[in-house]
């Protein structure tokens, strides 16, 4: 499987220009094209989304400007192989942080916009 991911930052959060046709009887728009142009909605980056092959997966963390393997004091191996297991691994911490705001063990949370999954591996061809 071929994810999209911005060169510079790592994020997944991006988009790449297309030219589409509208479809009557689907009644939607169809790509028809895939422009060159591309951005980064995380970093503000142009034409620097790229495909990869992840081998893995891994939450991370944003920790001052840098996004670092969210569990690695914890456990290094704590990679994915599906991008949903990921993503459960970080709905489980989510809940868990606001347990414990909720039961006075912590005063403060990392918020969701502080996480991201990454997929870690190789350019696709
Ligand atoms: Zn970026």
């Amino acid at each position: 499987m071929k994810i999209a991911r911005c060169k510079h930052c790592g994020s997944s959060d991006v988009t790449q220009d297309a030219l589409a046709a509208w479809e009557e009887d689907a009644q939607q728009w169809r790509v028809t094209s895939v422009l060159d142009n591309s951005d980064c909605n995380a970093c503000g980056g142009e034409d620097c989304v790229e495909l990869v092959t992840p081998e893995h997966f891994e939450v991370q963390q944003l920790i001052g400007q840098e996004w670092t393997n969210a569990w690695l004091a914890d456990d290094v191996s704590q990679t994915f192989s599906t991008k949903r297991e990921a993503e459960t691994e970080l709905d489980n911490h989510m809940a868990d942080q606001l347990d414990a705001l909720r039961h006075g063990e912590v005063q403060d949370i990392v918020p969701r916009e502080h996480f991201r999954i990454a997929g870690i591996g190789e350019k696709a061809e």
